[in-house]
């Protein structure tokens, strides 16, 4: 292999494990719930599921569920959940 493609897959090993130098600006999933799959965007600043609780409160376990998992690779208006609130 090329000696700068070997020294590109190095400094990816690195980034990878430096989560927070990424940001998402926009993303969409599909998320596999207990019951369903539903379809989960985030785009322009907001949160968007399919399910029908996150139509009634703008947010749901599936939309936080992505903000624990991709928590500091989240601009901060797209960190909504005080997830100690409950505790
Ligand atoms: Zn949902």
């Amino acid at each position: 292999m090329q000696s700068s493609l070997i020294g590109k897959i190095e400094k990816a090993k690195r980034y990878a494990l430096e989560t927070d130098r990424i940001t998402f600006s926009e993303l969409s999933v599909k998320f596999r719930g207990e019951n369903s799959d539903y379809l989960i965007n985030y785009k322009d600043g907001k949160w968007h599921c399919s399910c029908s609780f996150f139509a009634s409160w703008g947010q749901c376990s599936h939309t936080m569920a992505l903000e624990k998992i991709l928590s500091n690779m989240l601009p901060k208006e797209a960190l909504v959940t005080q997830f100690d609130a409950t505790s």
